[in-house]
């Protein structure tokens, strides 16, 4: 369009009677043909540049996201979660971290088969969607495995979450079988004071819930699991 209105404006200025003398046949014979080429040219590169940009961006959306769920994978939570527990210290906000797990999610395969087990894994995706809030960070870090990481709440309103997700999962109308989940919560504090321990911890709480008996919530608060 520019190079268009470039080539234009003199022959309009003349056809508005604004220049007077103008070699109007001679410049249309010289200067159209190169203005014709070079919007043909720039019509091609800005194509080549659009197709380029929308493959970047398809290409950041899959290495950054789960392709079943859509929720965000490992690789893209890790740095999030780094990035709230640094924002937490510099303005001195809580943040919490909750990791979950299907309880005897390979019986769940074994019995009624992958794409059914599939099918729990998006179903759990969309629940734990609704349940969490706008702010909060939620990825599939792996198989059955989930992670939310909370900014600005404590353990207590971490906990409120998470027993309400247990607590929803538990009574959706799954069809085939009944699914629980086991959940971990940890809050970063000066002992949990980077993505590894706060992730470690939370790891811990979701162990000692599988070993408690499944279908609970285990709280990881400054080392002490209760
Ligand atoms: P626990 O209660 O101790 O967590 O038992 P579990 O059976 O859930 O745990 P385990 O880690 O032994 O089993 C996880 C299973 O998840 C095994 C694996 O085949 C299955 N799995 C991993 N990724 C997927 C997936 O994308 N789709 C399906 N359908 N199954 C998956
Ligand atoms: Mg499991
Ligand atoms: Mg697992």
């Amino acid at each position: 369009i520019s190079t268009f209105m470039y080539a234009a404006t003199p022959q309009v200025m003349f056809l508005f009677g604004l220049v007077h003398d103008f070699p109007f046949a001679q410049y249309t014979a010289m200067v159209w043909p190169a203005a014709i080429v070079l919007m043909i040219m720039h019509y091609i590169f800005a194509q080549n540049y659009r197709r380029r940009y929308d493959l970047e961006l398809a290409l950041e959306l899959a290495s950054n996201s789960d392709p079943m769920t859509g929720l965000s994978n490992r690789r893209h939570f890790i740095p999030i979660l780094h990035n709230e527990i640094i924002r937490g210290h510099r303005f001195n906000h809580s943040v919490s971290l909750m990791v979950l797990d299907i309880d005897h999610f390979k019986a769940i395969n074994d019995t009624h088969g992958h794409p059914t087990g599939d099918l729990v894994i998006c179903t759990l995706a969309k629940i734990c969607q609704k349940t969490a809030r706008k702010l909060d960070v939620i990825a599939r870090l792996g198989g059955e495995e989930f992670a939310i990481v909370f900014p600005c709440t404590d353990i207590q309103g971490a906990y409120i979450v998470a027993e309400r997700l247990r607590r929803g999962i538990e009574s959706s109308l799954w069809t085939k079988r009944q699914i629980t989940i086991s959940i971990g919560i940890a809050e970063m504090s000066d002992s949990l004071s980077n993505s590894s321990e706060l992730t470690e911890a939370a790891d811990l709480a979701l162990y000692k819930a599988k070993n408690n008996g499944r279908n609970r919530v285990v709280r990881c608060h400054l080392n002490n699991v209760n």
